[in-house]
């Protein structure tokens, strides 16, 4: 049954891909409860009910590279772009502190503009106003003497999704060139280089089977990546899945709480796309394991031009505002957000 697989899964923190297929394809409502209860009782006895708070800046929507479903790709002529200068970077992470972040996540289109000239300065001088923060990036495919000038700098974390763990279906979503085997032998060197790593993937992009999502898992498996963070497919409509569904809410609540069971002490965010597809998306998250929600620190002018799919949610309020209801929205459902750096915390073998 779905519910001894689910106890396996637990108990030894891996499933062969067959029972998992099947876990995935067929898992029931009462099957799905069942997995969050697990998760939910794993996460706490890790991180108790705290949720990490990161402050997202959106450095720029420029993007060299062409990826179907997102709607900052080079191809979207209609997108209207932009970029934060260094300098308002900084004023933005002031402003976050002040909030209580202590986590920033500087995330971006791949923006040649950004030399490392540009962001090792910039690095360096919140690291310098902010030894207690960690830093984190998320700005694509970069050289590996540039992953560790930005490290050197200071940055400690780097986000970079796998967004499928099958190669063809990888293909199907990217432009030619683009591959799977590049983007995990870039994880790698990242982690190598001593980078806290996050990866992760869309539920629901078009293609998508319970195969494919079981390689997600075997990929999370292999890496055993500190941070994981999978949203739901959000469709844009200037891109050739226009048409396609979103990713499905209980597909990816069940997914979350894969997860959590399979990387217990994993820091798993409840993202902006699974709030965007329903209203109560992110406390659907947490109470799925997940215990970190990234909101948004960019400057309110370039809030509405960071759109990598349609009706982002939370665009509209400033950071302080949206916090104080991320707050009391965490509380209506006993957890509560901390002012804490988040890091995460190596696995007790045998626990
Ligand atoms: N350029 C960097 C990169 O590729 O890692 C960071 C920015 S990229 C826009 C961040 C993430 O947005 C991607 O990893 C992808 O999973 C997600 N994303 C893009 N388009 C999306 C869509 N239509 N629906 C849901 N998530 C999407």
């Amino acid at each position: 049954t779905n519910k001894a697989r689910i106890d396996y899964l637990h108990r030894f923190r891996q499933l062969n891909d067959k029972d998992l297929t099947i876990l995935i394809d067929t898992f029931s409502k009462e099957d799905l409860m069942y997995a969050k209860s697990i998760a939910m009782a794993i996460k706490e006895s890790y991180y108790g009910r705290d949720i990490y708070i990161r402050g997202l800046i959106e450095l720029t929507n420029y993007c060299q590279c062409n990826c179907l479903y997102c709607g900052i790709r080079s191809g979207n002529t209609k997108a209207e772009r932009y970029r934060i200068m260094p300098d308002e970077v900084f004023k933005c992470c002031e402003k976050g502190y002040e909030l209580g972040f202590r986590t920033f996540v500087i995330q971006g289109g791949e923006d040649p503009w950004y030399t490392d000239d540009k962001l090792v300065p910039m690095i360096q001088k919140i690291r310098n106003n902010y030894p207690d923060c960690a830093i984190t990036l998320s700005l694509g495919e970069r050289s590996r003497t540039s992953y560790e000038k930005l490290y050197d700098a200071g940055a400690n974390r780097y986000l970079l999704r796998h967004e499928t763990g099958d190669a063809s279906h990888y293909r199907k979503l990217h432009s030619p060139g683009q591959e799977l085997a590049d983007r995990l032998t870039h994880l790698k060197i990242l982690k190598s280089i001593g980078y806290q790593i996050g990866t992760g993937f869309m539920v629901g992009s078009p293609g998508q089977t319970p195969e494919s999502l079981v390689k997600d898992l075997s990929i999370l498996k292999e890496l055993n990546p500190e941070m994981v963070g999978i949203g739901p497919f959000v469709p844009h409509h200037e891109s050739v899945f226009k048409a396609c569904p979103p990713g499905r809410v209980d597909l990816t609540q069940f997914m979350l709480a894969l997860i959590r069971i399979m990387l217990p002490s994993a820091l798993i965010p409840a993202t902006t796309s699974l709030g965007t597809v329903d209203v109560k998306g992110r406390e659907k998250g947490v109470l799925s394991g997940a215990n970190v929600i990234m909101p948004n620190l960019s400057p309110m002018n370039v809030r509405n031009k960071y759109l990598l799919y349609d009706n982002k949610a939370y665009t509209g309020s400033e950071a302080a505002e949206s916090l104080e209801n991320l707050r009391k929205d965490m509380e209506l459902i006993g957890h509560q957000v901390v002012v804490h750096r988040g890091d995460f915390i190596a696995i007790r073998e045998g626990s």
